[in-house]
């Protein structure tokens, strides 16, 4: 007979997923994948920072190490440390008791339990995000019921920020609604708030009652200064008022699939927090129970260590240069083509993503005819870049470009 499940409906692909599959099917040799939103070396190659790999080895030689099961909450080491890495050791929230941190599988996690929470306990339920964002940024917030709504952030005329826009549209936003900011490296513009602007923000912010959200996905990846990087939360923490910040690992320590990653709330007191930790236990334990130890074991080790800090670090510096290296080389044989057009954005943006200008048209000519993947709204991935392979985009960056 049928299937009890005749009437399921396809759903349709996830676009970031059928671009992974397209490239994965081209026999070209020259096929490159600006696509994905992970690391590369100059190779090409995935990377396992060696870190990451002595950290792995000592857990494994430890002697009084078990795969039992932890708090629902997490590795509590691991939330201290994390709620240190994107407040400041020094920070007087954290010496207060203010925040709650509960470590979540990874970014996506985070977000989603902080979106839950929200559903569940906050009086707004809108939450503003900038436009364009991170495709999945929406989908954390739909699923808990909570409306979506954008404010201006992208100018595509600059390829920079639309700071007036922002500031317009998050002044007109419903009173005590969600904001959801992206602390550094924006993805999938590359553009970020100077420190100045990131004050205003804040003023605008408080004066309004707006609940600030930061998604911290890459810490260190824009200055490989986890402090200078951390600034914009740090200033929203230090004027005492209340957020959330969902912090990952994915890529600033390559742990992509360990799914690291922690939410923390900040509030007024230390007793509002605890009350808050209390019902993000009854969130997660009816959805996974409890998180994953062996990634934020890693994670733990290499941040309660200096030594492995401090090559922690070293690898995140080579990690940002060689992703700033890129964006000059990119910037260069653009130049060298003289092709038309002021391309100065690819090295203005920062982070791992650069919002190129090319148009869904442009974008489909560079994969049919060179064989080049990214998502349609033009975006690139700067690691997915190597010397070799730069002059190559540059080439079919200037065939799209003056095709017509
Ligand atoms: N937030 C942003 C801005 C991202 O770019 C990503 C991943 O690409 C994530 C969150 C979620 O990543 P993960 O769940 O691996 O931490």
């Amino acid at each position: 007979g049928d299937s009890v499940f005749e009437y399921v409906t396809r759903a349709p692909d996830i676009p970031v997923y059928a671009v992974m599959v397209a490239y994965r099917e081209d026999p070209s040799p020259f096929k490159l994948n600006l696509g994905i939103g992970v690391y590369r070396t100059e190779e090409g190659k995935p990377l396992l920072l060696n870190v990451v790999r002595k950290a792995e080895k000592l857990l494994v030689n430890e002697l009084s190490a078990n795969k039992e099961y932890l708090p629902i909450t997490g590795l509590a080491e691991f939330n201290k440390l994390s709620a240190k890495l994107i407040f400041g050791a020094d920070s007087s929230a954290i010496l207060e008791n203010r925040v709650t941190t509960v470590h979540c599988l990874s970014g996506s996690g985070s977000l989603r339990i902080g979106a839950e929470f929200l559903a569940k306990h906050y009086h707004q339920r809108i939450v503003y995000m900038s436009q364009p964002t991170y495709a999945n940024h929406p989908n954390f917030f739909v699923a808990a019921g909570i409306t979506v709504k954008t404010y201006r952030y992208y100018d595509p005329t600059t390829c920079g920020l639309d700071f007036q826009g922002m500031l317009e549209d998050l002044g007109a936003a419903s009173s005590g609604a969600i904001v959801l900011l992206q602390t550094c490296g924006h993805n999938p513009t590359g553009v970020d708030p100077n420190l100045e602007q990131w004050e205003q923000i804040r003023k605008l912010m408080r004066l309004k009652g707006l609940l600030p959200f930061f998604d911290c996905a890459y810490q260190g990846f824009v200055s490989a200064s986890l402090d200078a990087d951390a600034q914009p939360v740090r200033m929203f923490v230090a004027d005492g008022g209340e957020c959330l910040t969902a912090l990952s690992y994915s890529k600033i320590m390559g742990l992509y699939a360990e799914r690291v990653g922690a939410l923390s709330i900040v509030c007024k007191t230390a007793d509002v927090a605890s009350r808050v930790e209390s019902q993000l236990k009854l969130i997660i334990r009816p959805m996974y129970s409890n998180p994953p130890i062996h990634g934020a074991s890693i994670v733990t080790a290499i941040l309660k260590d200096r030594e492995m800090y401090g090559e922690w670090i070293t690898e995140l510096k080579a990690m940002t240069d060689r992703i700033t290296s890129m964006r000059q080389q990119l910037y260069n044989a653009l130049q060298d083509r003289a092709i038309p057009g002021d391309w100065s954005h690819i090295t203005k943006q920062v982070g791992m993503f650069s919002l190129t200008g090319l148009n869904a048209e442009q974008v489909a000519f560079l994969t049919k005819e060179y064989h080049i993947y990214m998502s349609s709204d033009g975006r690139i991935n700067l690691a997915g870049l190597s010397a070799k392979t730069v002059p190559y985009l540059a080439d079919a960056i200037h065939a799209a470009v003056t095709l017509n």
